[in-house]
């Protein structure tokens, strides 16, 4: 995929969420020019009914465009909520993504991602619109280790 195409598809992602408020938006990822294969993504944003998604996301790939080591977080909580209402991370660690990482329900984390190739900005957002479709999330209903896009 390697960083450029991450950050077009994040902007796809962005301007295809209808729950996303104001839209459209542009991503603030930063890729500098003398290391193209370094990504680096630090944004919030604001969603229908006063929700937040806080994203930090760091990742470098190979030359060959695969995702090799993140550092990661997706918060997305109500504003002023104590708790999140899903937040996808490795506790924002730079760690190989054959790691595993988890995700925190309010106060519980739940380990239910075996390494962090695909719980990617794609898959956080795509938690979201489950939130506002009211569909089961992954980690429910006894959880999977395969996060389906
Ligand atoms: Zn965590």
């Amino acid at each position: 995929m390697g960083a450029y195409k991450y950050a077009e598809l994040i902007d796809r992602l962005l301007n295809s969420c209808e729950y996303l408020d104001p839209r459209p938006r542009v991503s603030k990822v930063e890729i500098p020019e003398d290391n193209p294969n370094a990504f680096r993504w630090m944004e919030q944003f604001t969603f229908t009914g006063n929700k937040i998604l806080k994203i930090k996301d760091i990742a470098s790939f190979d030359s060959e465009g695969n995702m090799v080591e993140r550092a990661f977080s997706y918060d997305f909580r109500e504003v002023g909520s104590e708790q999140p209402i899903f937040r996808i991370c490795n506790h924002e660690r730079i760690k190989s993504v054959n790691e595993k990482c988890h995700v925190h329900v309010g106060p519980i984390e739940h380990e239910c991602f075996s390494d962090s190739t695909r719980t990617t900005f794609a898959y956080a957002i795509h938690c979201v619109k489950n939130h506002y479709l009211h569909k089961a999330q992954d980690w429910e209903n006894g959880g999977t280790d395969e996060p389906g896009i």
